[in-house]
């Protein structure tokens, strides 16, 4: 069987693999680290950095397509494979992607809305500018996820002492008061075709990503979303799986940032939808027909992060036992506070049993209610 490249090892990458299987297809992981979880579900596991060249050159000699999973791979490192195999997202794409200010600024070119914005340099003096966007956010513009990399500030010496303790360039953003938080996951094809899951919508708590509600059962935003994200993506023109994060904001939403890959928010497809985010990466990648409309069943999901390792391994029977309860645990070593060790996702045929489920499940787990 045909042989695909999976760049990063972590639970993105382990569903794609699982997917993968599915269709047939055998993976090989490049990751660092000997005990990736993608690399232990993979075929074979390339354990060496990203940017070592003789790890590439194998990589691109044992598979006939490459994907990843992380938005930081160096862009280096994908020109560098795009040379020998295809790899989808390519380059190009995946270099806006990973630095917000390539982002923004592309999002403002092609007319989408963003929140208002600066780039800032640590060694450059902050511009006057600076004090109409407090209070603000700053986050770094590359490398930043789950809320890491950013830095609340509301005045302008809250502002010098951040960018100082950043040292790296940054964007400062405006802090807007959202009305909710939304994300669109889509897949294009090489050929152009595109398939989109619903929207859907999340709920963080402290930068990470808490809950999410799939489909957000809200017809005219998933038109306006699909109305921004669908152009954008053939703008690009990527190939592969995309999420677009959207904030709402009177009433209109408007675009936070690109994930150039499957998204947690994606993650109610695995077990609610006719084709998880997984399967649709891995039909872009292997330029397979991607499917014209996808159904879903109302879906709860539920992050479960290191936090709740504190008093030991939460009691996983009593969840179990409720209905229509998918437990996902990824099989990550050590469960750090903040880190993302698995989800649950409640399913059902109405929302009143979904929400109702979900809500046993959150008090199991002794999370507050959403
Ligand atoms: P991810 O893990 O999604 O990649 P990230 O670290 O790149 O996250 P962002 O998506 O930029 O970070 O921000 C994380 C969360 O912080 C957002 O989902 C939102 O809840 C909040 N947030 C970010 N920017 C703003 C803003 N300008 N105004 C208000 N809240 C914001
Ligand atoms: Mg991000
Ligand atoms: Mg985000």
């Amino acid at each position: 069987p045909a042989t695909l490249g999976m760049l990063g090892g972590g639970q993105l990458g382990r569903y794609f693999v699982m997917a993968a299987h599915r269709l047939g297809y055998k993976v090989v992981v490049l990751d660092p680290d000997p005990a990736s979880i993608a690399g232990a579900a993979a075929d074979h596991h390339i354990v060496a950095p990203y940017d070592d060249t003789a790890a590439l050159h194998e990589l691109a000699s044992r598979c006939e397509a490459i994907s990843c999973e992380f938005e930081n791979v160096p862009a280096a490192t994908l020109a560098l494979l795009e040379k020998q195999k295809p790899v989808r997202p390519g380059a190009s794409a995946v270099r806006i992607c990973q630095d917000r200010r390539e982002e923004k600024a592309f999002l403002r070119g092609a007319n989408i809305r963003v929140a208002p914005y600066l780039a800032l340099l640590p060694e450059e003096p902050i511009p006057a500018q600076a004090s109409e966007l407090l209070p603000a956010i700053l986050k770094t513009a590359r490398e930043g996820y789950d809320g890491k990399g950013q830095w609340q500030v509301s005045d302008l010496d809250e502002l010098a002492s951040a960018l100082a303790a950043s040292g790296v360039p940054c964007v400062l953003e405006q802090r807007l008061a959202l009305e909710g938080e939304f994300a669109l996951t889509l897949a294009r094809s090489p050929g152009g075709a595109i398939s989109a899951l619903p929207l859907v919508q999340n709920w963080h708590s402290g930068g990470i990503l808490d809950q999410t509600r799939s489909p957000a059962n809200v017809p005219t935003l998933e038109r306006e979303a699909k109305g921004i994200a669908e152009p954008l993506i053939a703008a690009l023109d990527y190939m592969g799986v995309l999420t677009v994060e959207f904030f709402l904001v009177e009433g209109r939403l408007l675009v936070n940032e690109l994930a150039p890959r499957p998204h947690n928010s994606g993650h109610p497809s695995l077990d609610n939808a006719g084709c998880s985010q997984f399967e649709l990466q891995v039909r872009a990648l292997c330029d397979l027909p991607l499917p014209e409309q996808i159904a879903v069943r109302p879906a709860l999901l539920i992050n479960l992060l290191g936090d709740l390792w504190q008093n030991g391994t939460p009691d996983w029977a009593a969840l179990l036992a409720l209905p229509d309860l998918h437990l996902h645990l990824y099989g990550k070593g050590e469960p750090r506070p903040g880190r993302k060790m698995g989800h649950i996702t409640v399913t059902g045929d109405d929302w009143s049993t979904v929400e109702e489920t979900c809500c046993k499940a959150r008090q199991l787990l002794g999370l507050a209610p959403r």
